[in-house]
């Protein structure tokens, strides 16, 4: 962890060495992927038994690739009942949260008299990626599927690879209850080519979305074009602002739960207080060995937390931009004022009540977010990731002899003689047909 104060003389420069800070080492496979991508184009099925064999160690035949529905139906009824009201209770409320996003379609005529409007669309089918290889994300099957099925896309495939044919049946009932309509035991690069170029079991879709690891995103940067993808995610992160009126365990608790996610995450406290910086280093460093998952927090931690102390809250909010932080938490006197001042953060989270945690599973708003400070010009995913516009023109004669000279004279500056003579062709003054 690394400690700077924006009154030392070396601020500037320490900070922009957070800022630029590598903390993925990506992995070089994009070889790879292009050869299991054209594997799976030209040999469909059989590709994908093939790669599934290998990498998931699975012997599977084209028939079982596609999750039957009784089997699904087996794992909904083997998810203990707290967990299927507690998965409920979080589909309820990012439902809630996503349909009320819907936006509506524009209509106005203006002063020349021309007609315009844009009209939204849902994708007709989308695909998931629900990362598999070493652990289970029902979370994330919610808050991918969810939003898509806000959005009224009718069809929704998801690959969850099985390592070794296990899969956890959370998973399963999470992808039941956020209305996915089929569900592959595919996973890696593999499913992502599936599902942009389809297979005799798999049909295509038009957009995939989700997380995964190094081949998943590989392959999603490949296949873009011939479908949509969403963001690239890269480790998770989080800003914490506060001042010396929090619980300094709770603060550090907070930086933990991001800390453990990952040992690239980054979790970073800026404070106006010294005193209050100094407990929540010690509070983290006593946390850290509680945590069943010490070594990944404690590595985390270590080599990407940071603590910033500031002067006041006007510096936090411009260093906060700067960061354009995935996660804000803001727990400062008045959170709701210092966040009025904030303009790139991926999701905030305002006041004592609200670990980000809360915004992980059940408060409503999406968890896929924009890390790498890409929070600087991306959002988070929402029901617009799956919804597309079309614009639309309608136009009388008088409203086209009213901006059609223009057109005609910007037609011919370009050399188009065609497009301008369509449009003189049906202007009163025009030359004859
Ligand atoms: P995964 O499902 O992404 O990857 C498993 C697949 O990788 C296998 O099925 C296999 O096809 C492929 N693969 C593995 N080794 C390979 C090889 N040598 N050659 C070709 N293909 C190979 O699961 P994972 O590995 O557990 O990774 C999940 C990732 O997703 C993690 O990096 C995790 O941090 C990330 N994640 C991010 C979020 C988020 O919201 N940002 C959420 C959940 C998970």
């Amino acid at each position: 962890m690394i400690r700077l104060s924006t009154a030392a003389p070396d601020f500037e420069p320490a900070f922009q060495a957070l800022l630029h800070q590598a903390r993925e080492t990506t992995e070089q496979v994009d070889d790879a992927v292009a050869a299991i991508i054209a594997a799976v184009r030209a040999r469909g099925d059989a590709a994908l038994c093939e790669f599934t064999a290998r990498f998931d160690r699975m012997d599977v035949t084209p028939g079982q690739l596609r999750i039957a529905p009784e089997e699904i139906d087996a794992a909904v009824a083997a998810v203990p009942a707290a967990l299927h009201e507690a998965l409920d209770l979080a589909a309820r409320r990012i439902e809630a949260f996503h349909t009320a996003q819907l936006p509506t379609d524009l209509k106005l005529t203006d002063a020349e008299g021309l007609t315009l409007g844009m009209r939204w669309t849902p994708l007709d089918a989308v695909g998931i990626y629900v990362p598999g290889g070493k652990a289970a994300y029902p979370s994330s099957v919610l808050m991918n599927a969810i939003p898509a099925r806000a959005a009224g896309v009718g069809r929704i495939a998801m690959c969850v690879p099985t390592p070794g044919g296990v899969l956890n049946p959370l998973v399963l009932a999470a992808a039941r209850r956020a209305g996915v309509t089929e569900i592959y035991r595919v996973g890696g690069a593999q499913a992502v080519a599936a599902l942009a170029w389809g297979t005799a079991s798999i049909a295509p879709v038009d957009r995939i979305v989700g997380p995964g690891n190094a081949y998943v995103a590989a392959a999603k940067r490949q296949v873009f074009g011939r479908v949509g993808i969403d963001s690239i995610a890269g480790p998770s992160e989080v800003v914490v602002v506060a001042g010396a009126a929090n619980d300094p365990r709770r603060v550090a608790i907070d930086l933990l739960a991001q800390a453990e996610h990952d040992e690239a995450a980054q979790s970073i406290l800026i404070t106006d207080d010294a005193g209050f910086a100094d407990a929540v280093a010690e509070a983290v460093t006593a946390e850290i060995p509680t945590l069943p998952r010490a070594a990944i927090a404690g590595a985390s931690w270590d080599h990407h937390g940071a603590i910033i102390l500031v002067r006041n809250w006007d510096e936090a909010a411009s260093l906060t931009d700067r960061l354009a932080p995935e996660h804000l938490e803001v727990l400062t006197p008045d959170p709701a004022a210092f966040f009025a001042q904030v303009r790139h953060a991926g999701a905030a989270f305002l006041g004592p009540f609200c670990p980000e945690a809360v915004g992980d599973y059940v408060a409503g708003p999406n968890h896929v977010l924009p890390t790498g400070r890409t929070a600087r010009f991306a959002s988070g995913l929402s029901v617009f990731d799956f919804l597309k516009r079309t614009t639309w023109i309608a136009a009388d004669q008088a409203a086209l002899e009213r901006v059609g000279p223009a057109a005609v004279a910007l037609a011919e500056a370009e050399g188009l003689q065609a497009h301008g003579r369509s449009i003189a062709v049906r202007l009163g003054n025009g030359p004859a047909d």
